[in-house]
């Protein structure tokens, strides 16, 4: 094992719970950050200085300048740029005993098993739900320490899950959870929940004792602070690694080079609301079987490829051999139908 810059780290190797054998094994360990907003910024940064040595970022997002406000590892000059490429500049200047690889796609059913390899524990750090269980599934599949952290307004949340309950024994997959995007964030709380993500990170990867089956629960409005035990469900899905599997890898996303542009029927669902809220799903039903007409293929299409691949599994269910376009109207222009 390589040495390390003792001098770098020296606040931390002096602390009798680290020292510098632990401090050098760090530079070992390898960390997925999933999302680089509010809280992936901050974490990767951080890990970054505290020496993990190799960290794989994954964020398609650009910085907007509605981002600088709490994400100050952004600058107004980023404005535009895509954020992995952003961070993993600012971590090589910063520490550049850091390998880090940049992805700037959506984690996605087409490429997860790629992005998890050969990761010693993975922090969610997005905004989305449809991710966090994503997230969840596959570290529960790999046996991958999943550290988990959620803002609403002034509320916040963060857990270790390893070895035991995992984040759909908390919550249900259908449970309404809105983004930031849809409704604000006090900035305070986002700093707070990365950090506790990045002293059970730490402790984790240090060996130092954390609490386990444990949710913080942070609400900055009322200033309270809460712990609950999470008790693992015995209906979950994750008492059956097979079934969880099976979810997994039975949906599959298709890149926009895949779609065969003569035999495949291109769905557009941008102007579709959400299934959930979906009031006119019986004649979306009629639409789509008669265009699949039991032999197209459908390929749905959103803005960003979280919609359509809801819809895709929602119509999977129902025998309709459709598909979801990874990363949506993102991935280029292609010829679509929608509904009149
Ligand atoms: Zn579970």
């Amino acid at each position: 094992m390589e040495g390390i810059n003792i001098d770098r780290y020296l606040r931390h190797v002096i602390l009798p719970e680290i020292g510098y054998q632990k401090q050098k094994e760090l530079k070992n360990r390898k960390v997925l950050i999933v999302g680089l907003g509010a809280l992936g910024s901050v974490i990767s940064v951080y890990l970054a200085a505290f020496g993990v040595g190799y960290l794989r970022l994954i964020d398609f997002d650009r910085v907007s300048i509605f981002n600088l406000h709490r994400q100050v590892f952004y600058k107004q000059k980023d404005l535009s740029k895509k954020k992995a490429k952003v961070i993993k500049k600012y971590i090589n200047e910063q520490n550049p005993e850091v390998f880090v690889d940049a992805i700037d796609q959506p984690l996605s059913y087409a490429n997860f098993q790629k992005i998890f390899k050969d990761i010693d524990l993975v922090i969610d750090a997005t905004d989305r739900l449809s991710r966090k269980f994503l997230i969840n599934d596959v570290s529960k599949i790999y046996r991958i320490p999943f550290v988990f952290g959620s803002i609403y307004r002034f509320e916040g949340m963060a857990a270790l899950f390893w070895d035991s309950a995992c984040l759909r024994c908390l919550f249900n997959e259908r449970f309404d959870a809105p983004s930031c995007e849809d409704s604000g964030v006090f900035t305070p709380i986002s700093i707070a929940v990365s950090s506790i993500q990045l002293s059970l990170a730490l402790k984790f990867l240090l060996g130092i004792p954390f609490k386990k089956n444990t949710l913080f629960v942070f609400d900055f409005l009322y200033d309270s602070f809460f712990e609950y035990t999470i008790k693992p469900n015995k209906s979950c899905l994750c008492n059956n690694i097979e079934s969880l599997k099976d979810s997994l890898f039975r949906i599959r996303d298709i890149e926009v080079k895949k779609v065969n542009k003569d035999l495949d029927i291109v769905f557009d669902l941008s102007n579709v609301p959400a299934l959930k809220n979906n009031r006119d799903l019986k004649k979306l039903e009629e639409k789509v079987r008669s265009l699949a007409n039991g032999k197209n293929r459908i390929v749905f299409k959103c803005r960003r490829g979280e919609k359509s691949l809801e819809y895709a599994k929602y119509f999977r269910n129902l025998g309709v051999n459709c598909f979801s376009l990874i990363n949506g109207n993102e991935s280029g222009c292609i010829k679509s139908i929608g509904i009149e």
